[in-house]
């Protein structure tokens, strides 16, 4: 890095806040899964959002582009870190105000963790509604920058729509910041949830204000076995019509929980020895247990196929969950993997399970059914010397996905992985406006160059 450069970014973080030795540069440069390791020249790691816009402008300056990270827990490569560039860490920008409890809103740093925002916000009765298995790791700039989704879409939705106000600072420093919190604001372009999902190339968040809902009272986990996904997905949405309090919706695969069996030396419940197993979450005990009643009186379920774990027996229903939660750290067991994460019409969700090993055998599926999300997880493809397949895979499934008219991604955005594939799911119009965007935002092009955007 440029000396000059690297003095006047430590005189505004502090020395030990701009990073360049490489065995301090590689627990950032590299992401969760291994399979993205960037080549940045120091990851620097502002305290306040002054501190990041000085950053900011030192970098402009000196025309040095800039990767956004949080926790480093996207699946995309949306943090790799081009050559000569600087990874800005937001993580010490972790502040948590007190829970509003008239508005139900909350104004957090966006280096805060969301496990740590949901414990301030359990503590006052209120949830955060987006919930992710890396709650301990992600951060919610991240979150907003990626528009999470996760396991509660099916009842509150994504990321984006309890972005209630947002602080950013732009590419050349500016800082802007609406974080009031008013539900109703129709005073011109909503540039805080453009953000949600911009991915760290327009503007980096700073803190956010985000709406909370009230916290499960009763929470009770049904696990549900089907023979197939067309079959899961039928019994879901049966429960999505006629009970308003169902938070999850979950699949996952006989193969996928043998290989958390294999992998984690975990004991998993007998109900996961179906071909596909549902996993339903209720906020209520009493309307969760009518719903399968009913159905079981209906003959739509058979009540050998049925576990249920009720708010008295918290053990059982976080088993049940882990199984489904595992799934990531067992794939990731056998290698490297090529993760994909798409969405399909729940309707063609049927047809695209069946077509999958024709095109990717060895494939391991599970998912946000409630949502039409799938994960589908390609072991030990992600490693050096497997690119050709890998590409050849990826290509092939999302060209799948696209003709059962899907999007190549659900929730965890497009990143560096799939820039190359945008245009399955947006038109050239599209692309182009999304260029005009990134123009008028980011005119030196400094802001995570490479990621979302085609090159
Ligand atoms: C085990 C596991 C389970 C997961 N489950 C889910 C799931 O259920 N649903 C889901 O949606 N995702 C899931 N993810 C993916 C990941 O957790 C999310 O994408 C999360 O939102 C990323 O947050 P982060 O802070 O780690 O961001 P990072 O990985 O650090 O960054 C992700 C992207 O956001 C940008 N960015 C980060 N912070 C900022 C900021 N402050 N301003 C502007 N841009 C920024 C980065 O440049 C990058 O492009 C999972 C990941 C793991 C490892």
């Amino acid at each position: 890095m440029d000396p000059g450069l690297r003095v006047d970014l430590e005189r505004v973080v502090g020395a030990v806040h701009v990073l360049t030795e490489p065995e301090m540069l590689s627990s950032y440069a590299q992401d969760w899964t291994g399979r993205f390791v960037g080549d940045p020249v120091a990851v620097v790691r502002p305290g306040t959002v002054e501190e990041l816009a000085s950053v900011i402008r030192l970098c402009a300056a000196a025309r040095v582009p800039i990767v956004p990270q949080g926790g480093n827990t996207g699946l995309v490569g949306g943090t790799k870190a081009p050559s000569g560039s600087i990874l800005l860490n937001t993580r010490r920008l972790d502040t948590i105000g007190e829970v509003d409890r008239l508005s139900a809103q909350i104004t957090v740093g966006a280096g805060a963790t969301l496990e740590s925002v949901q414990q301030v916000a359990r503590e006052a009765s209120f949830d955060v509604p987006v919930d992710v298995g890396a709650r301990g790791s992600a951060t919610i700039g991240g979150m907003v920058a990626t528009n999470a989704g996760g396991t509660r879409v099916i009842r509150f939705g994504m990321m984006r729509a309890h972005v209630h106000g947002l602080e950013a600072v732009l590419p050349d420093g500016t800082i802007l910041s609406r974080l009031g919190g008013l539900i109703k604001d129709n005073t011109g372009y909503d540039w805080p949830r453009l953000l949600a999902g911009s991915e760290g190339t327009l503007a980096i968040i700073s803190a956010v204000t985000i709406g909370l809902v009230p916290t499960l009272s009763e929470r009770t986990v049904v696990a549900i076995g089907c023979d197939s996904i067309a079959e899961s997905v039928r019994v879901a949405m049966r429960f999505r019509d006629t009970n308003q309090h169902l938070w999850a919706a979950e699949f996952v695969t006989r193969a996928g929980c043998e290989l958390v069996a294999d992998q984690l030396a975990m004991l998993v419940p007998p109900v996961f020895d179906r071909p596909i197993t549902l996993l339903l979450e209720f906020d209520g005990f009493e309307a969760a247990l009518l719903s399968v009643a009913k159905s079981v009186d209906s003959g739509d379920l058979c009540e050998a196929d049925v576990t249920v774990a009720g708010p008295g027996s918290p053990t059982q229903a976080d088993v049940l969950w882990a199984v489904r939660e595992r799934h990531t750290e067992a794939i990731n067991r056998l290698g490297v993997p090529v993760k994909l994460d798409v969405s399909l019409p729940v309707n063609n969700l049927g047809s695209f399970a069946d077509s999958l090993p024709f095109v990717a055998p060895g494939a391991v599926m599970f998912g946000h059914l409630g949502d039409g999300n799938v994960h589908v997880n390609l072991p030990g493809l992600g490693v050096e010397g497997r690119e050709i397949e890998a590409a050849k895979a990826e290509g092939d499934i999302l060209v799948l996905v696209a003709s059962l008219g899907g999007s190549i991604s659900a929730e965890h955005g497009i990143g560096r992985a799939k820039a190359e594939w945008l245009h399955l799911s947006r038109s050239s119009a599209e692309i182009d406006l999304f260029r005009r965007m990134k123009q008028s935002f980011d005119p030196l092009g400094l802001l995570n160059p490479g990621c979302l955007i085609p090159t």
